[in-house]
């Protein structure tokens, strides 16, 4: 799954009023890639140019998820982890949810659904994934450091539970001070999945 070097370019930008206060979206679009190019998103509170300190910035890297921020889905808590970050970094004043346009961590939408018919089927999330020939979890960081560095980023509070988060974007060469726990909700729909992220990737509980 390794394409070509990864680069992306500051396309737009805008400030937009919602539920978690005035946030700026800031839009960058992939290049080099053979297929469809692909755009992601940082949302910003706070001015852009606070960014820019030695202080480290509280952030979130956050993969998109239609089935559970559009749909409602309650197989995973992507929704209440978004919405929870966004209110976080409203609540802090300064901070950015780098939001990947990557839906199941990277398998696309057609390959989640076929995901969870094998999970119906009684496979858990990563068994569901390598069934279909996938790695656990295809997310490359260095989308999110190049976003995060051309916003004069350096150093981060990353909200997250996923230590290989923490340690792909150190990779990438962003400095990770400090990790903030951070939770979506549990319900009778998403238990096993939350539990699989515990017991098979590593996630903190
Ligand atoms: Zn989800």
């Amino acid at each position: 799954m390794e394409g070509p070097v990864i680069s992306i370019s500051r396309f737009s930008q805008a400030p937009i009023p919602t539920h978690n206060g005035n946030l700026t979206v800031v839009v960058y679009r992939e290049e080099g890639r053979r297929t469809e190019e692909r755009e992601h998103v940082a949302i910003v509170a706070g001015e852009l140019d606070a960014l820019r300190s030695a202080e480290p910035v509280l952030a979130r890297v956050h993969s998109e998820c239609w089935t559970g921020e559009t749909l409602g889905s309650l197989k995973c808590d992507c929704r209440e982890q978004l919405n929870s970050s966004l209110a976080a970094i409203e609540a802090a004043g300064r901070g950015v949810v780098v939001y990947l346009r990557q839906e199941g961590r990277g398998i696309g939408l057609g390959n989640k659904i076929k995901a969870y018919a094998l999970q119906n089927e009684g496979a858990d999330t990563v068994e569901a994934n390598e069934q279909l020939g996938f790695a656990a979890d295809l997310r490359s960081y260095e989308i999110a450091a190049a976003i995060l560095r051309d916003l004069g980023i350096a150093s981060v509070a990353l909200m997250t539970n996923n230590p290989d988060k923490c340690a792909g974007l150190e990779k990438a060469g962003i400095q990770v001070a400090s990790r903030v726990p951070h939770w979506g909700g549990p319900n009778e729909h998403n238990r096993d999945y939350l539990a699989v992220k515990k017991t098979k990737l590593g996630h903190h509980a």
